[in-house]
């Protein structure tokens, strides 16, 4: 069960114009629930000691929140909706390695000791997150060692997505992408309505617009979703499994057996 926080509200806006909101127990309150899955699982002495170093922002669609070589000024953990972390190229061209919802955490290289990000991180669906500053991530990490612990497997986790979509988006057809991405969404945001436009889609699949188009065309005949300009709505979660390549099934299967080891 979601722990609530309760808040106590700032009357500034954020830097981003986002309006904050500054955690400051964790208490039933007018708060806010913590969803995020890697501060649920802190012991009490440890969120006590983290949560009032947490801002809650509202995190608009495309918001840029890392890019690479930049400073890491911050830390987001994931709170509802998802980002997506983008490799971008010189020329600017970029494909999506990494997906994070609730489950996770944007800014690993902080927790190894780095300063800076090599990847760009952006808010795929409307998110709200828990922002923490970089140095007071450290401070924490200092003296909360579950929290480092829970961030260190959180970087593993994200390491074998990446390892898989590096091999899916070389080895896999475009409409198999396709399911295996709508199904790692629909993980995230945790609703069967996902805002996307076909050229964001094409961005993060790598690939033209125009196979997008043919690809969401193909899964919309077969009745495994609709597709309307802006939003696709999975309508046969089973069958739209079973037209996935295997990366989704490898993914979930590895991440189930790691989460089992507590060793
Ligand atoms: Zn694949």
């Amino acid at each position: 069960m979601a722990r609530s926080a309760s808040t106590r509200k700032t009357a500034s806006s954020g830097r981003d114009g986002n309006r904050r909101t500054t955690v400051s127990s964790r208490s039933d309150g007018d708060g806010n629930h913590v969803h995020n899955e890697i501060l649920l699982a802190l012991p009490r002495a440890e969120s006590e000691a983290v949560l009032p170093k947490l801002e809650l922002v509202r995190l608009k669609l495309h918001q840029v929140l890392h890019e690479p070589g930049e400073t890491l000024k911050s830390a987001y953990f994931c709170n509802s909706g998802m980002f997506s972390v983008l490799n971008v190229m010189p020329d600017g061209k970029s494909v999506e390695v990494g997906l994070i919802g609730k489950e996770g955490f944007s800014g690993t290289p902080l927790v190894a000791g780095f300063r800076t990000s090599h990847t760009r991180t952006v808010v795929q669906a409307e998110a709200v997150a828990f922002r923490v500053d970089a140095d007071a991530l450290r401070a924490a990490l200092a003296k909360c060692p579950q929290l480092e612990r829970q961030l260190n497997r959180y970087g593993q986790l994200l390491a074998v997505q990446v390892t898989q979509i590096a091999a899916c988006n070389r080895l896999h057809e475009v409409n198999e992408r396709l399911a295996r991405w709508l199904l790692m969404t629909q993980d995230r945001v945790g609703s069967r309505d996902l805002p996307l436009t076909q050229e964001f889609l094409a961005q993060m699949l790598g690939t033209r617009r125009s196979s997008v188009t043919i690809s969401a065309g193909t899964l919309q005949a077969a009745g495994l979703i609709t597709y309307t300009r802006g939003k696709v709505t999975i309508l046969d979660r089973r069958s739209l499994e079973r037209a996935a390549c295997d990366c989704y099934a490898l993914l979930t299967r590895q991440v189930k057996e790691w989460q089992s080891q507590n060793a």
